[in-house]
């Protein structure tokens, strides 16, 4: 198995609706986006393709969440709902490329603090 990673970046605002300090007034973070795809090399020697995989995250993630005020999209928006969100819109990874799985989520939310998520079984 290799794993193969590309990263991304988007611009959101948001503020924290069940937290009591500085995160509960609107403001703005430079999000950093890290997916990570397991899979077996295909017979172009490949996991995914580096461009297939950018175009895909581009159109199911960060083209709704960039630019935008997150908090018409989720009710709290913390690091750890918005990765668990961006789980559910690639977890199906092998409808575009037979034999990969995502298999890492890492979101920046400020350049020294993020989230990790590996679906679900993570948490049992
Ligand atoms: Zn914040």
């Amino acid at each position: 198995m290799i794993l193969v990673t590309k990263e991304f970046t988007f611009d959101a605002a948001h503020y924290l609706t069940k937290y009591n300090g500085k995160c509960e007034n609107p403001h703005g973070h430079t999000y950093k986006l890290q997916v990570t795809v397991a899979g077996e090399l295909d017979a172009e020697d490949m996991v995914i393709d580096f461009a297939q995989l950018k175009m895909f995250v581009k159109d199911r993630v960060i083209s709704k969440l960039d630019h935008n005020s997150l908090n018409e999209l989720f009710e709290n928006p913390s690091a750890e709902i918005i990765v668990m969100w961006i789980w559910e819109q690639l977890k199906d990874l092998d409808s575009v490329k037979e034999g990969a799985s995502l298999h890492e989520l890492k979101l920046w939310e400020t350049a020294t603090s993020f989230v990790t998520y590996r679906g679900k079984a993570m948490g049992k």
